[in-house]
């Protein structure tokens, strides 16, 4: 059944989807799965000189690679500049904005007076119109501006799902401009009106949004609109303790797809960034569905820890299926001007290596050496392709050349050879992993050579003896 919960992410397209927004996008994303509601994509892209094209595409890019998949949107601000002017004018008509024509230099004067008297510094009311109140005549070619005629007595409080009661005396808050000179409405205006437009019912965001609450609040009672509930998600900080910032490297949503990343590691992680199910570490998306609530989130910052984030993304990689691994590893040797074909079948070679791994680029690497021929460091080949381990090569081919091509006979045929030269395995298995795949540590030997196949297994030897 569906239900009338309607959340929306509203990024600002000035910046890559970073993990803080992709944190608020999946919390708002299963809050709404979770009632059933709708999840709404909305692109705030009024700051025109910061947004790009680019930026919105990032955006879309990281949700659409994390799942997040919004019933309604993406709706773009700049598309709905019509929309908000009409309201403009519906509340200048109905008295709750009103024009103020005063200028930026007697704005600044004003300030400056007021900061000289120890007084903090406000917009003071002087094109406020009040009952009683004689305005000066507007001065020739001047635009105005407009300004919100905000409550000038008590306090505007709300319920926040996440941070308790929160209390503002309007006395704190003077009046908002919320179109410009030019007739541009201006941000907290703009997300007034798509709030209540979408019929928003639970504004999950950053909680570097609390201080434009009240303000919102109050022009959504002036419009005569149903108040959202509101939870103020608290920040993440870096590994470090220190805020998330571009410093701590891969805060790009996009940047954990270039390393390795599996999307439902990422979304495992981020669920458990700020909430918590229980002693819960490890769950899959539909568990987080029906598990999600505001109550669980903490209200105290979040730390990230790339640790735990490998180890999940490693629990995710070791039980994810192996054609799908096998084919996210072809695309990462694709980019790597790899051909996959060129190696054994994928989703054998995935399949000996997706336990050891930290990473996809991890399993990528283990499958070009499948792909390419072996290139051995100098190092490497004077370590172990020393005469006594070609000898041993060259006895060992003359076996597989006709050895049964499974691992008991690969392996029955390496014992053979360590008897004939008086080797322990090391001497043959080191030599025989540096001459086939270039380098010194493996999985089991025998299951490499199965999985490599006679042909390119001899063909590989055949370079050293
Ligand atoms: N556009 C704002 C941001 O990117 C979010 C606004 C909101 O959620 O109300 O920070």
């Amino acid at each position: 059944m569906a239900s009338n919960v309607r959340t929306r992410f509203a990024p600002s397209p000035t910046g890559y989807l970073h993990i803080g927004g992709a944190r608020t996008a999946l919390f708002s994303w299963a809050f709404a799965r979770r009632h059933a509601g709708t999840f709404i994509l909305r692109i705030e892209d009024t700051d025109v000189a910061r947004s790009t094209p680019a930026a919105v595409q990032a955006i879309l890019d990281g949700m659409s690679w994390l799942g997040l998949d919004a019933d309604e949107g993406p709706f773009y601000q700049m598309q709905r500049m019509d929309r908000y002017k009409a309201v403009i004018g519906e509340m200048l008509a109905a008295g709750t904005a009103y024009r103020c024509y005063a200028s930026t230099e007697e704005l600044d004067r004003m300030r400056e007076e007021q900061r000289a008297r120890g007084e903090k510094p406000r917009y003071d009311g002087r094109w406020r119109p009040e009952p009683g109140k004689v305005l000066p005549a507007p001065p020739a070619g001047v635009e105005p501006v407009v300004r919100f005629r905000n409550p000038v007595e008590g306090v505007v409080a709300w319920d926040d799902l996440v941070k308790g009661r929160i209390e503002i005396a309007n006395a704190e808050l003077d009046d908002l401009v919320i179109a410009r000179a030019d007739g541009t409405p201006t941000y907290n205006f703009c997300v007034v009106v798509d709030d209540r437009d979408m019929g928003i019912t639970h504004v999950i965001r950053g909680d570097d949004h609390v201080n434009n609450t009240p303000r919102q609040i109050n022009i959504l009672r002036a419009l005569g609109a149903e108040v959202p509930l509101y939870a103020h998600l608290s920040m993440i900080l870096g590994d470090d303790g220190a805020k998330l910032s571009k410093r701590h490297g891969a805060v790009s949503v996009m940047q954990y797809f270039d390393d390795g990343y599996l999307p439902e590691a990422v979304i495992n992680y981020l669920a458990r960034l700020g909430w918590s199910h229980g002693d819960d570490e490890i769950f899959t998306r539909e568990q987080f569905v029906a598990w999600f609530d505001l109550d669980h989130i903490t209200p105290s910052a979040a730390q990230f820890n790339t640790e735990k984030l490998n180890w999940l993304n490693a629990h995710y990689i070791k039980h994810s299926d192996d054609a799908r691994l096998a084919a996210d590893v072809a695309s990462r040797l694709a980019r790597r001007s790899v051909d996959p074909e060129t190696g054994p079948r994928l989703e054998s070679v995935v399949a000996l290596y997706k336990e050891r791994v930290a990473n996809l680029n991890e399993l990528a690497d283990a499958a070009e050496l499948y792909c390419v021929e072996a290139h051995p460091s100098d190092e490497l080949l004077a370590q172990h392709l020393t005469d006594a381990g070609r000898a041993a090569l060259a006895s060992l081919k003359a076996r597989l050349a006709d050895v049964a091509w499974e691992k008991s006979a690969l392996n029955q045929a390496i014992k053979d050879t360590m008897a004939e030269h008086g080797l322990k395995m090391p001497q043959v298995a080191i030599p025989l992993r540096v001459a086939t795949l270039g380098v010194a540590q493996t999985p089991a030997i025998d299951a490499v050579l199965e999985v490599l196949g006679r042909e390119r297994v001899l063909k590989r030897i055949g370079r050293y003896v």
